[in-house]
């Protein structure tokens, strides 16, 4: 897989492949990464690529002739064009694992007040927010998708079987996890993980797992439930 990141700030994304899984996956390429500057492509000659809003409105809007022109230069049909926006759809755990089945996903990164709505219109095979919150820009959200996705890709986690029993499998949250040592600041682990019977640990996992889900939250339903 391939991603391309349109942004007014490669520096400020690039660090984050530098090191750790990410950087391993990319090492071994089991994925590329391409950052495209769509400031390049501004025909002003003080390169500006941000307008006022028409109607009114406060703060600035990108201009869609420099985004499009960046669109054409980097995608073809194989491409998966994402715009990022506080104003869509949240990005869940199902599209990080859908989305890892991609041959090349783009990720636009807005600034200022966002987008010229044709370009969504044009442009967006998807539209994707990171969550109820407005950051500053759209690297965040598409370095964290991208976290999100990438993982999801074969060969990328040591362990895959960690897969399988993260947060959000059958819309549960994970179940309490312990390491050594069995005493901690008075806290003891939970007795039956140090006991060995593997069933009884993974019944008690799953009610602690519904439990935990029940508790922040009460917004899922949870598929399954013995
Ligand atoms: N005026 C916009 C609104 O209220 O919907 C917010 C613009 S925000 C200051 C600038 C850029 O940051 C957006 O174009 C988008 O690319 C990115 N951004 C901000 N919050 C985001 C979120 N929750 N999810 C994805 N992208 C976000």
């Amino acid at each position: 897989m391939k991603i391309t990141y349109l942004t007014l700030f490669p520096q400020l994304m690039e660090c984050y492949f530098s090191d750790s899984i990410l950087a391993r996956a990319l090492a071994k390429n089991l994925f590329s990464i391409e950052f495209v500057d769509f400031r390049k492509f501004s025909k002003d000659k003080h390169k500006k690529v941000d307008k006022q809003k028409v109607g009114g409105g406060a703060g600035m809007l990108l201009e869609p002739e420099p985004i499009a022109s960046a669109l054409k230069a980097c995608t073809d049909k194989n491409s998966w064009v994402i715009f990022l926006t506080p104003a869509a759809k949240p990005f869940k755990q199902k599209d990080a694992k859908r989305l890892a089945k991609k041959e090349h996903i783009v990720f636009v990164c807005g600034r200022y007040e966002g987008f010229d709505e044709r370009l969504i219109e044009i442009y967006a095979d998807e539209v994707l927010s990171l969550g109820d919150f407005v950051l500053t820009g759209g690297e965040l959200a598409a370095l964290a998708m991208s976290d999100a996705i990438v993982r999801n890709i074969p060969g990328v986690l040591g362990n895959e079987e960690s897969l399988q029993e993260e947060s959000f499998e059958k819309e549960l949250l994970e179940a309490p996890a312990f390491t050594k040592p069995n005493l901690f600041q008075g806290k003891h682990i939970v007795l039956e993980f140090l006991k060995g019977n593997h069933s009884k640990i993974s019944a008690l996992k799953y009610d602690m797992a519904v439990m935990r889900t029940r508790y922040y939250r009460p917004d899922k339903r949870i598929e399954d439930e013995k």
